[in-house]
């Protein structure tokens, strides 16, 4: 039988977060931190630790697809400063963590954001925004800032002890950090948030993926975080960068997709995507094994001619490679800048006029 909890909690990993739950722990109820993953941020592997070092229960909830979805069909709140949707994400989260309350017998939800910590996502009225836009207003309690905003029905009946929250505000750390030694934790996560969609080194890996690639599911963005990654109009390629790298490739590799590796001298093993929608001509492949060929010119003494092995659905063969320069045969990595414009682009074109 599942066990039931008086509060459902969001728990990301990080400090804000282990706070909250703390805070409602420390009044005797019992919270059920629940970890969100997608390809984009989330960490299962680290629940274990986390549960025995602060002494916590936390569940993952897979919400892969719900997270491809508002990236594909754009952030109805707008982004913040890289790929990052932050308001969007937030109502999911809250939208899906109340949908498991009956679930866990829980009565209200908790989320561990501070009043103006956040440009974007943590004003007064943004605040108000995600409560009402995630229909948790009467079942919502931010237990860091709650003392700067109105009492919640939880508790205006008792069941939680204003008094005993808090009122933190800002952008500065000074008041988690003394909390945190009044809770007693013994490790403090940095601040640095842990979601890649607010870097720009992986957006502008997933931005292509987003825009080019039919249907792309959550191994596209794993295969999109690893490696060297090219752009050929909608054509993908991942090209190792080491052993392990190359490794990693092979095993991430479906039947249907185009293997590349060199065949006269010791190369990168290169992967190019084939999926429905996606179509390779011979003169494509042909481009990309030259491409790949690239990358071990060195090795090769003058005049000797590339080969290159090309591997997909069971077969292989091998192609002699024309001394064709890399940069002639159209593969480019994709750049933060072109991400950006690609991103102003659509939020101009989808701006209300
Ligand atoms: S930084 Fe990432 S995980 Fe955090 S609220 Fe924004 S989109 Fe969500």
């Amino acid at each position: 039988m599942t066990q039931s909890y008086h509060a459902l909690a969001l728990y990301s990993g990080g400090l804000d977060s282990i706070l909250a739950m703390k805070t409602v722990l420390d009044q005797g109820l019992r919270v059920l931190g629940l970890h969100f993953c997608s390809p984009f941020f989330g960490h299962p592997d680290k629940i274990g630790h986390w549960q025995r070092i602060y002494n916590l229960e936390i569940r993952p909830v897979d919400v892969h697809q719900e997270f491809i979805d508002i990236l594909r069909q754009g952030p109805r709140f707008g982004y913040g400063k890289v790929l990052n949707p932050c308001v969007d994400c937030k109502i999911t989260m809250l939208s899906h963590a109340k949908s498991l309350l009956d679930q866990y017998g829980a009565r209200f939800l908790i989320s561990g954001e501070v009043l103006g910590q956040r440009p974007m996502s943590q004003r007064r009225d943004t605040l108000n925004l995600i409560s009402k836009q995630a229909d948790v207003r009467d079942l919502l309690l931010r237990p860091l800032c709650a003392g700067h905003l109105p009492s919640t029905p939880m508790e205006e009946e008792g069941l939680v002890d204003r008094s005993r929250l808090h009122s933190i505000s800002g952008r500065g750390r000074k008041d988690q950090l003394r909390l945190a030694e009044t809770y007693g934790l013994t490790e403090i996560p940095t601040p640095a948030g842990g979601c890649l969609l607010a870097e720009q080194e992986s957006a502008k890996r997933f931005w292509p993926v987003l825009t080019r690639i039919p249907e792309p599911s959550p191994r596209d963005f794993a295969l999109a975080n690893m490696s060297r990654q090219y752009w050929n109009d909608g054509l993908w390629m991942m090209v190792g960068r080491n052993k392990a790298n190359n490794d990693a490739l092979a095993r991430m590799a479906q039947a249907e997709d185009l293997l590349f590796k060199t065949a006269d001298v010791q190369g990168p093993l290169a992967l190019g995507r084939r999926k429905p929608g996606i179509i390779w001509t011979e003169e494509d492949i042909r481009r990309a094994a030259t491409f790949v060929a690239g990358f071990t010119a060195k090795k090769r003494p003058p005049g000797q001619t590339p080969l290159v092995r090309v591997a997909s659905s069971g077969q292989s063969r091998t192609l002699e490679c024309p001394a064709e320069s890399p940069s002639e045969t159209g593969w480019t990595e994709f750049t933060w800048d072109r991400t950006k414009q690609e991103k102003q682009d659509w939020i101009n074109a989808n701006s209300p006029s």
